[in-house]
């Protein structure tokens, strides 16, 4: 394959970017990359919020989400328990539990153009500006070529193949670890903070006939003192993946994301402390749980419960949201669209991919794509993702006061006042 040429290049096959293939216009020449194939499950707790709820109504026109996208049970509350401060609460959410892989899919099918490619297993691996044109540099199968567009819009995630680029730089990210254990029992969607094991939160989420159990930790090198035990890195090499494969039994293996074992390392034995004090309050089933010192231990009950993990970004100033520049979007977590205190993503991603279909048809007006986007494309794109902005900036005050105790003990107290549901003693 060498030297395709398209007007828009969509780099990633998210959430972001198959609601960036059903927003452009129609005239446009689309190809679309993702490095891994419709059938990676998605390392998620696969909660849907009711503004991503509403995206999708945008863009597939459907009020109900298929039979195999939904997942059970679905609750109306979420359950915070406070490790610190001994209490726990409950308060409204109306997320929708979902699969998430089959969500992206389901989609992806949806998309529905003349002139759009999908290349699967097609690994982007740098950008150039060569005058009019971008160049993508792919890498599959051990195969190299170049693909040739006007326009990329960059929807790969916390990777972020454009934000490698020293002067677009990362957002801050956490790193995301989850497993999920059989379980039959019926169990709310429950937030768990305790500073002993996390300066973020913790998380079951029941699936069918699964519970996700997950928790978030800031990086390795000022987590050392989590959790009580600390595990040297290099024996304890997990499947670190942005598409966890769920055919693949062994959550242990290569990593071959240099990038990410380098600048996000974990601590698997914090995560075991974790699950011990869930077991113990009857949180989760009572397994039987290795010492979080006992790296052969932990590496074999990771290996059997299918432990995955990633980054996940984590903002702490609107300043790193990115949206790009000179014909180069960014969207969803790419962009650093993700909530910092709740760690929703899709809503973002969804929006973007919308906000991007209404860019382009006014760029496509204004000078049908003959001109490099401007300034003004780009303040287009911020003036139509406004209220996920301002919800973003929230997020981030509300993340600092959610890993301070004493603040969160307020809120707790604040949030029960105002739903009139009372916090209770653990
Ligand atoms: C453990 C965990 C739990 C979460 N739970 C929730 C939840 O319950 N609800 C919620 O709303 N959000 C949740 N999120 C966040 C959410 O998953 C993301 O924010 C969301 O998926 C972002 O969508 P996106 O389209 O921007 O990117 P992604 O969904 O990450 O898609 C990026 C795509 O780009 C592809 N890609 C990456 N690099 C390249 C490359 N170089 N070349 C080609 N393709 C590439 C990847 O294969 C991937 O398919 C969770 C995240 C984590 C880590």
């Amino acid at each position: 394959m060498n030297n395709l040429e398209y007007d828009v290049a969509i780099v990633g096959a998210g959430p972001a970017g198959a609601a960036a293939a059903l927003s452009l216009p129609s005239e446009l020449r689309i190809a679309h990359i993702d490095s891994g194939f419709p059938n990676h499950a998605k390392l998620c707790g696969g909660l849907l919020t009711e503004e991503a709820m509403a995206s999708v109504r945008i863009i597939t026109g459907v009020t109900e989400l298929p039979s195999d996208v939904a997942c059970e049970p679905n609750y109306s509350v979420l359950r915070s328990v406070d490790f610190d401060n001994h209490v726990t609460t409950t308060m409204n959410v109306g997320y929708l539990n979902i699969c998430r892989s089959s969500f992206d899919r389901w989609l992806l099918s949806l998309v529905s153009r003349d002139e759009y490619k999908t290349l699967w297993g097609v690994k982007a691996r740098s950008i150039k500006k060569n005058g009019r044109h971008f160049e993508i540099n792919c890498h599959r199968e051990g195969e190299r070529f170049t693909i040739l567009t006007r326009f990329i819009i960059d929807c790969s995630g916390w990777a972020s193949l454009s934000r490698k680029s020293p002067s677009l730089g990362c957002a801050p990210r956490r790193f995301a670890l989850q497993i999920a254990l059989p379980y039959s029992k019926e169990t709310e969607y429950q937030a768990f903070f305790g500073k002993e094991y996390t300066d973020w939160f913790g998380w079951t989420i029941p699936k069918n006939d699964k519970l996700l159990v997950g928790i978030g930790f800031r990086r390795n090198d000022e987590l050392t003192s989590v959790g009580g035990s600390i595990m040297p890195k290099e024996d304890l090499a997990i499947n670190v993946n942005e598409e966890a494969n769920e055919n693949d039994g062994s959550s242990f293996g290569t990593n071959d994301n240099r990038e990410t074992d380098r600048d996000n390392p974990w601590l698997p034995g914090a995560f075991i402390a974790f699950l011990s004090r869930l077991r113990e309050a009857g949180y989760v089933p009572r397994i039987d749980l290795p010492d979080p010192r006992d790296r052969m231990g932990v590496k074999t009950f990771f290996g059997r419960n299918s432990l995955y993990g990633c980054p996940i970004t984590a903002l702490t100033s609107i300043k790193q949201i990115n949206f790009g520049r000179e014909g180069l979007f960014l969207a969803g977590e790419a962009a650093g669209l993700c909530s910092p205190s709740s760690g929703d993503g899709i809503s973002f991603a969804l929006a973007s991919g919308i906000a991007l279909g209404q860019v382009f048809r006014r760029m496509l007006i204004k000078h049908r794509l003959k001109d490099r986007a401007r300034a003004r494309d780009y303040r287009l794109y911020r003036d139509l993702l406004a209220s996920e902005i301002r919800e973003l900036r929230f997020n981030i005050q509300k993340a600092k006061m959610l890993a301070n105790p004493k603040l969160r003990n307020a809120a707790f107290k604040f949030l029960s006042w105002h739903n009139g549901k009372p916090v209770e003693r653990l």
